[in-house]
């Protein structure tokens, strides 16, 4: 029997990407909600799903598994925690949500429940990251130092919505991009990050007071330090992700778009090393994984937990923003 899902949310990334991925991972969607009937309905007649409705209760009565939430992130807390009352599994877009105390009660409905929570930060399902992770797990470079993640690109005319005025929303820079590298600097260094520095920039694309761009300093539990520049105002900037070790480098480059992409070179005392990636499909990869974890075989790649810490990284690089001071990260709940 397929997954059954519902898709919470008439959105641009189920849109995009996430439909096709739950049907290519095996998935079936049966029903979507909308807060408007008119868009709702049109949007189940373009993907051919059977069902739009404009509540939950009418979602959870579509006989439905499991649900991919991906509303404004000021929406996602009460929708996470009615599925996970009704015990369906959730697979929640990132930012959790706009507050950590928001968050935690996402994950602690998941818990209780005993259903399974996923963030959907796709990054860790990319080739590139992954052979990484793989490359610094094995010692090759030696005792990782520091880290470098440049997410600049440039945000799509028909995404320049809520994202760059919506400060309700969890609008910025910081809660859509710089919450991905938290995530994704954990995944590959397995490392825990402790305190931030960011500085924001509004160069006139977001509303007053918003940043479009923000760097970040980060030191993690090592003692290695992270520098990260996230913006969605440099049209052809090379995104990228840079490990630097004891014993050797790793640069990956292109490799921070949805679109499987990026290339990786390992520096050591031999020399230059082309890593030979396998690049796929991120979201569908996570939610092969998601399904997975469902059967009882894992956990998502990324878990409600991961999602819980990656927001309390951005918040805190808003605080150290607002404040001027280093921030200390916490996301105010024992593991
Ligand atoms: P959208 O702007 O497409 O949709 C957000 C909400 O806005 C929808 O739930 C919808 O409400 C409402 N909405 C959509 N279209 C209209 C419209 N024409 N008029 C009025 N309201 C409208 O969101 P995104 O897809 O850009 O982002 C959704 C979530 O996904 C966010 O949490 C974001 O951070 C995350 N995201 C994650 C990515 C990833 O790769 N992991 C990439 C992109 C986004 P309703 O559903 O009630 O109709």
């Amino acid at each position: 029997m397929p997954v059954r899902w519902g898709l919470i949310g008439a959105t641009v990334i189920a849109r995009e990407w996430m439909i096709d991925a739950i049907r290519e991972a095996g998935g079936e969607i049966v029903s979507v909600m909308s807060t408007s009937t008119e868009r709702g309905k049109a949007y189940a007649e373009e993907f051919g799903i059977p069902l739009a409705v404009t509540n939950l209760s009418n979602l959870f009565a579509s006989g439905v598994d499991a649900v991919y939430v991906s509303t404004t992130n000021e929406r996602h807390r009460a929708e996470v925690v009615a599925a996970a009352e009704a015990g369906i599994h959730v697979l929640c877009e990132k930012p959790l949500a706009t507050s950590l105390s928001d968050a935690r009660d996402m994950v602690l409905a998941c818990r209780k429940a005993g259903v399974v929570m996923g963030t959907n930060h796709h990054l860790r399902n990319s080739a590139t990251h992954i052979a990484s992770r793989d490359i610094i797990r094995s010692g090759r470079i030696g005792r990782p130092l520091s880290a470098r993640v440049t997410h600049a690109g440039y945000l799509p005319e028909h995404l320049q919505t809520w994202r760059l005025k919506d400060p309700t929303a969890g609008a910025g820079a910081i809660l859509d991009l710089t919450v991905h590298d938290a995530d994704l600097l954990r995944f590959i260094l397995e490392d825990e990050p402790e305190t931030i520095s960011t500085l924001t920039q509004n160069s006139g694309m977001a509303a007053e007071g918003i940043e479009d761009a923000a760097l970040s300093l980060i030191r993690f539990r090592s003692g290695l330090l992270a520098h990260l520049f996230d913006g969605f105002t440099t049209r052809y900037a090379r995104t990228g992700v840079e490990v630097h070790g004891t014993d050797g480098s790793l640069f990956a480059s292109d490799c921070m778009p949805q679109r499987p992409s990026g290339t990786l070179t390992l520096r050591t005392a031999d020399g230059d090393e082309e890593i030979v990636l396998d690049h796929k499909n991120y979201y569908v990869r996570g939610v092969r994984a998601f399904h997975d974890a469902m059967a009882g075989k894992g956990a998502p790649p990324s878990t409600g937990e991961d999602g819980l810490i990656s927001l309390a990284v951005a918040l805190a690089a808003l605080e150290s923003a607002k404040t001027g001071q280093t921030s200390a990260i916490s996301t105010g709940l024992d593991s």
